[in-house]
């Protein structure tokens, strides 16, 4: 599934493919997506410009004069920039044409993604008003998780897991960050006191940064067949690995469902 890490790799792949360009039309091969992809959508956006390509938790957000396109990948998307009459796959959905004769083509199998039009502040879209601090920012800090977990019974991994807290951390890095910060998941949010929260707020920053940083060297650019954002796997110490030796003391890697997902963890490094 892309994460926050891998939908920021896509955006720094197209945007430079996007940004001043102006789009000659929009191919919608299936509409049916997690919504509905908006039937006049390429009336909306012919002749227009595009002005900026941001992310806002796992969501992409392509700005035009008059409105913002909402773009998530959902379960399995993915985003390549391709010559306009390059032959669609089963998958290949939705294209955004330019009039440079490129297109930005959304492949995705498994339809859990999302193709939305706003006229509004994307912001304040119902699908993204509720999204807490993005986890890179300044406003996200060990005090704003600190404050938020109070009188908290709920698994500390789950809280960081709740988008309206931080957004966009799922379920690899929320493990990845717990193991570098040594709490265990399952320990209640209200019970983390400030200290542990510094030591998470800063492993968050620091499996995201990793994360991206590899995705923007092992993926040059987004015009190649297979675009796919690499996905940070040989570097993790629980996620995935439950019974194989933790990299730091030996000890087996635990597995425990917590909030309906596996969550991997050492039993000797975290607490
Ligand atoms: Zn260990």
């Amino acid at each position: 599934m892309p994460e926050l890490p891998e939908v920021e790799t896509t955006r720094s792949g197209i945007a430079p493919h996007l940004i001043g360009k102006r789009v000659a039309g929009v191919v919608v091969r299936q509409p049916r997506l997690r919504w509905p992809v908006p039937e006049d959508l390429g009336e909306t956006l012919a002749g227009r410009r595009v002005l900026d390509v941001r992310r806002r938790a796992k969501y992409l957000l392509v700005d035009f004069p008059h409105g913002t396109l909402i773009v998530h990948l959902g379960m399995s998307g993915s985003l390549r920039v391709l010559p306009a009459d390059a032959p669609p796959g089963p998958h290949d959905h939705v294209d955004l044409v330019l009039d440079n004769g490129r297109c930005v083509r959304l492949t995705d199998p498994r339809r859990f993604g999302a193709v939305l039009w706003t006229v509004d502040r994307a912001e304040d879209h119902p699908l993204l008003a509720g999204l807490g601090p993005e986890p890179l920012a300044e406003a996200f800090s060990a005090e704003w998780l600190y404050r938020r977990a109070r009188g908290r019974r709920v698994a500390v991994k789950a809280f960081l897991m709740d988008a309206a807290n931080v957004a966009g951390v799922g379920n690899i890095y929320a493990s990845e960050a717990l193991f570098l910060a040594g709490i265990r998941p399952g320990r209640a949010a209200g019970r983390v006191g400030l200290a542990d929260y510094r030591q998470l707020a800063a492993a968050i920053r620091e499996v995201l940064g990793e994360a991206i940083a590899q995705g923007g060297t092992t993926l040059r650019n987004f015009t190649g067949s297979d675009g796919r954002p690499g996905y940070f796997l040989q570097m993790l110490n629980v996620y995935g690995r439950a019974g194989q030796a933790c990299h730091v003391c030996g000890t087996p890697i635990k597995q425990k469902t917590i909030g309906q997902r596996a969550s991997c963890y050492c039993p000797r490094c975290q607490r």
